[in-house]
């Protein structure tokens, strides 16, 4: 089995979780920038941590034998301090030109606040002006439909942005719909207690096709399984999917959404 990590949070995991990914096949690891479960106390805080996202993280990737691609953003969560998050959008633009830096992302919204969304618009306009790839992550549980459809709104209101270069993730049964119809691509999380399941992920695909859908662990500080891709590949065999198909997922897809970044270097 070969795969892709599209969406690990690697700097809160251990080298064992990077062995146990490359010993399952996983080829290369992409790592959106998210909140550090607590906030950081000024733009400083954000600079270091694109340093590590930038070139600490890919050389410890690489020892194991993974490429690793990174997401630039301050996180909706963050995104309550508005004088800080306009602070970092201004830092962004200097680590746009790394060669391993794909788009701009997580970007989204957490409590669908004003705050949030008012930053959400300034990110897709970065994204937009220079011409990155967007990483949107969606908010939970009860707040997740309504959420999705603020952030598809902000998404169509700017003309500039082309749907195909944009990936919603953790969407669910009740939201990947629209993701799709809008014309964007679908990440489904697999999430041990929320979110997705492995299982709910090969639903999803036996009902909405696998063209523009992407699946990953999301893991990070929190409970989350480095390994679930592999095992929702292990389900969907389980099930009768053929290799070829299952490859397509789990390994084509994230190189064909990625790809759109002259960066990306398909593994
Ligand atoms: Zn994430």
């Amino acid at each position: 089995m070969r795969y892709i990590e599209p969406h690990g949070h690697m700097v809160s995991r251990t080298t064992d979780d990077y062995t146990d990914m490359a010993a399952a096949g996983c080829a290369c690891v992409c790592e959106p920038a998210f909140w550090a479960g607590y906030d950081r106390s000024s733009v400083d805080g954000f600079h270091d941590y694109f340093c590590q996202l930038t070139d600490y993280e890919p050389k410890r990737a690489a020892r194991f034998g993974l490429s690793h691609y990174c997401w630039l953003c301050i996180n909706p969560k963050e995104s309550e301090d508005v004088a800080l998050a306009q602070d970092v959008l201004g830092l962004i633009p200097k680590f746009l030109d790394r060669p391993t830096v794909l788009g701009i992302g997580e970007i989204g919204l957490n409590k669908n606040s004003r705050n949030e969304l008012k930053i959400l618009e300034m990110h897709v306009d970065l994204a937009a002006r220079t011409n990155q790839l967007i990483l949107v992550h969606t908010p939970h549980l009860e707040d997740k439909l309504k959420g999705t459809r603020l952030i598809l709104d902000v998404l169509k209101a700017d003309r500039r942005i082309q749907p195909e270069r944009c990936i919603i993730d953790h969407v669910e049964e009740h939201t990947v719909q629209e993701v799709l119809e809008r014309g964007h691509w679908a990440g489904m999380t697999l999430y041990p207690e929320s979110k997705c399941t492995g299982a709910r992920a090969a639903d999803i695909l036996e009902t909405y096709g696998h063209e523009r859908l992407w699946m990953n662990s999301a893991c990070d500080w929190g409970v989350s399984v480095p390994l679930a891709v592999p095992y929702a590949a292990l389900e969907m065999r389980k099930r009768g999917w053929t290799p070829e198909t299952i490859d397509s997922v789990i390994y084509g897809n994230p190189i064909r959404f990625m790809s759109q970044s002259p960066k990306f270097k398909a593994p």
